[in-house]
């Protein structure tokens, strides 16, 4: 087998060692045809199947309603926070709850469309005051009365807190779920968007899914660039330009992949007994230390940190040494951070606590 190791990498994140076999097999010549799907015409007929099948797999999984469209598009979760007011705001007030990093980068983005007269931004709450270790309560939200949208991030990828359930709001919800989708079942009725970059439970950078209800096309201001006009987009299949014709095509073998583990409730199961299974190594210890309230941590993102952080650094190299990849934290949080995404077997993080417990041993 080839040499693979545990990765914990928060993104570009560790991809399912099959789906890499399956594209290494295909890579020289796609299915007899004498070329590789990087050498093809996004116009062809075969990539087009490709697409398609991606499309129709990636709604299998996620139970996608048919008043959604699905766009796999570029520029990033990080373009969204642009494409999203610009789509969206019209003239309205866009509702945004703060509760980490990501989602503050979306605000943040968002009050230059406000500066630019576009509409209103309205930060309804922050959990800055708890260092993003928890989530303001509902009742203390300043929620606008007409909102055009309420934005959230369902998984803060470096504070590691996540938002299980979409909040009780009257306004379209929209989610980044960059680094949670895909990890356990939802119901994509009750958004009205969600979006999410490719690099984390998806697999390849350089592409992003935006899942949106047909009753939010079509209120672009005339200011949003073509590329990132849904309608538009809907309208040309995700094809106004050349789109990230790779990417897509692995995200579609990951759509299979997923499928072959039984699908989102299966991989569902094992993520919680991956986050179970190093929370309680955490708990456990008064030598490691994870600040998110437990109702909030997230099943993805897990970071941590030493009691004694002058161990931090060599945390960092025995955990390498014994080829574990990837743990050094967020430098916004410190520590480190075990990032277990779908395509993290239990196995590896049984790895990482055996680890940690035998550091802490030597340690202590
Ligand atoms: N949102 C979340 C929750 C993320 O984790 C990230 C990337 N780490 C982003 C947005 C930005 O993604 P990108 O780099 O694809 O723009």
């Amino acid at each position: 087998a080839a040499h693979r190791l545990p990765n914990f990498c928060a993104g570009p994140a560790t991809m399912p060692t099959t789906v890499l076999e399956r594209a290494q097999s295909e890579l020289l010549d796609w299915q007899g045809r004498g070329l590789s799907v990087m050498e093809m015409s996004h116009r062809s007929k075969d990539y087009v199947a490709i697409t398609e099948k991606a499309e129709s797999k990636l709604r299998a999984l996620m139970e996608i309603p048919d008043n959604y469209k699905v766009l796999f598009l570029q520029g990033g979760a990080s373009l969204q926070f642009s494409a999203i007011p610009l789509n969206l705001l019209n003239g309205g007030r866009g509702d945004y709850l703060t509760t980490g990093a990501w989602s503050g980068k979306a605000v943040k983005e968002a009050k230059r469309y406000e500066a630019l007269g576009l509409g209103a931004v309205n930060v309804v709450a922050t959990g800055k005051d708890s260092n993003f270790t928890d989530v303001p309560a509902q009742s203390e939200w300043n929620l606008s009365d007409d909102a055009a949208y309420f934005h959230y991030c369902a998984n803060e990828t470096i504070h590691g807190l996540q938002i299980f359930e979409p909040p009780q709001v009257d306004a379209p919800i929209i989610a980044d779920m960059s680094s949670c989708i895909l990890s356990q079942p939802i119901d994509v009725s009750k958004f009205g968007m969600i979006y999410a970059g490719a690099q984390k439970n998806i697999g390849p950078a350089g592409l992003i899914i935006v899942i949106i209800r047909e009753d939010l096309l079509g209120r672009a201001s005339e200011w949003c660039p073509m590329l990132m006009n849904y309608e538009h987009q809907v309208e040309k299949a995700s094809m106004s330009n050349t789109p990230a014709t790779y990417s897509w095509y692995l995200a579609g073998l990951v759509f299979d992949w997923l499928e072959a583990q039984g699908g989102v409730a299966a991989i569902g199961k094992i993520n919680q007994q991956k986050a179970d299974l190093l929370y309680k190594t955490i708990d456990d210890s008064s030598f490691y230390n994870n600040p998110v309230a437990p109702e909030h941590r997230s099943i993805m993102n897990v970071p941590f940190t030493l009691a004694d952080s002058s161990l931090d650094k060599v945390f960092l190299e025995e955990s390498e040494a014994a080829g574990l990849l990837n743990l050094k934290g967020h430098r916004d949080v410190g520590g480190m951070r075990a990032s277990i995404y779908n395509a993290v077997p239990l196995e590896w993080v049984q790895q990482l606590v055996d680890f940690m417990i035998a550091f802490e041993k030597k340690h202590a």
